[in-house]
């Protein structure tokens, strides 16, 4: 039987995230030989229609309301649920972003669907697909299989390959018309901490601190690295609760998950906690002055030493680095 999966385009700021595309990727491989829908729900995003088709969606429905300008639970989950019935989809892919993470249960229980949340990689495909995510905050991996029902699953950033863009693809775009009514909350305004750079959760290249920096002042050649790596700036929680930075920078159990291509620690002693939100980057660099620091178990390179000598040694290097290239 040809499958049909929906994928719910996330938009920030009138972009696609790419978390999107990366779930573009997903549904390609549950979907097999069938077909990518492509969901974009929002007053005005229509126009994002072709990229997301250049990622590989077969197809697109847009929402648009002016009630959906900003996210709502209560809003979108009408709008996507109007979709789902009407395209009676056999699997749902979302981001496991903060909207993903919100949604996605409303969505599952009004399908009356099973979850897979958090998935970090997909082995077989088709009816043998079966779903690898997480658990004990990241210290073993399960892997999951639908017997029956709609595949809903959401899916880690940065860690499912996006297809390559291919601008010669096209296909259809079509609008649903939803009645948004019983909105419990109206946004009024959205007031923004001032987050220069890259999105931490789908950075490539993570430099995070902890309570070894020291101050807020101890934070600036960490933000110097990352910029000079295209990166952006973490942090423990340690850090955080000593005031050197904000909480939004937060890696952990508590905080964000990411995985980045490549995550450096400075000055962070490895707690559980933390391990949890990024134990599962592709490099991890730790910069501690104890070599017994736990971050070494987990850590591809360590380099024990000082951060203060070390940072602006690598910033030295790297700035090298980018001159003779
Ligand atoms: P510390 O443990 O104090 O480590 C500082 C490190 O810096 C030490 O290893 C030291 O050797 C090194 N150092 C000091 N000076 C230098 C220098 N000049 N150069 C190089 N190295 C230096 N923590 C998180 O991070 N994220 C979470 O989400 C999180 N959630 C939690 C949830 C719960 C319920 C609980 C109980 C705790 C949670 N924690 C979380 C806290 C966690 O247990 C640790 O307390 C915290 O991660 C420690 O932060 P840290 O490594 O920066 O500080």
């Amino acid at each position: 039987m040809t499958k049909k999966v929906l994928v719910l385009g996330e938009v920030r700021e009138g972009t696609l995230r790419n978390v999107s595309f990366e779930a573009i990727a997903a549904a390609k491989t549950i979907a097999g030989d069938g077909e990518v829908v492509g969901v974009l729900i929002g007053d005005a995003v229509e126009i994002l229609s072709s990229e997301l088709i250049q990622y590989g969606a077969d197809r697109i429905v847009t929402v648009e309301h002016p009630h959906l300008k900003q996210y709502t639970s209560d809003g979108f989950s009408q709008a996507f649920k109007a979709v789902a019935d009407a395209e009676n989809p056999d699997a749902i892919v979302f981001g496991h972003t903060a909207m993903g993470k919100d949604l996605s249960p409303k969505i599952a229980s009004k399908l009356q669907s099973g979850l897979i949340s958090d998935v970090t990689a997909i082995e077989g495909e088709g009816d043998d697909a079966l779903f690898i995510r997480p658990i004990y905050s990241g210290k073993a991996f399960e892997k999951v299989k639908v017997k029956e029902g709609i595949v809903f699953i959401t899916i880690r950033p940065n860690n499912i390959a996006p297809l390559e863009k291919d601008e010669s693809r096209s296909g259809e775009v079509s609008s649903q018309s939803v009645e948004i009514t019983n909105l419990r909350t109206v946004i009024k305004e959205v007031v923004r901490k001032a987050a220069e750079g890259v999105d931490l959760s789908e950075a490539k290249v993570v430099v995070s601190g902890g309570r070894g920096v020291k101050s807020a002042e101890g934070f600036t050649p960490l933000q110097e690295l990352a910029n000079l790596l295209g990166g952006a700036v973490g942090a423990s929680r340690g850090a955080c609760d000593a005031d050197y930075c904000d909480y939004s920078l937060q890696i952990g159990q508590t905080g964000k998950v990411v995985t980045p291509d490549l995550y450096i620690a400075c000055g962070i002693s490895g707690a559980i906690q933390h391990l949890a939100g990024m134990s599962n980057s592709k490099i991890i660099v730790a910069i501690n002055k104890d070599p017994e620091a736990n971050i070494f178990k987990v850590a591809d390179y360590g380099i024990v030493g000082d951060l203060f000598e070390v940072v602006p040694m690598l910033i030295e290097e790297f700035k090298s680095v980018a001159v003779k290239s």
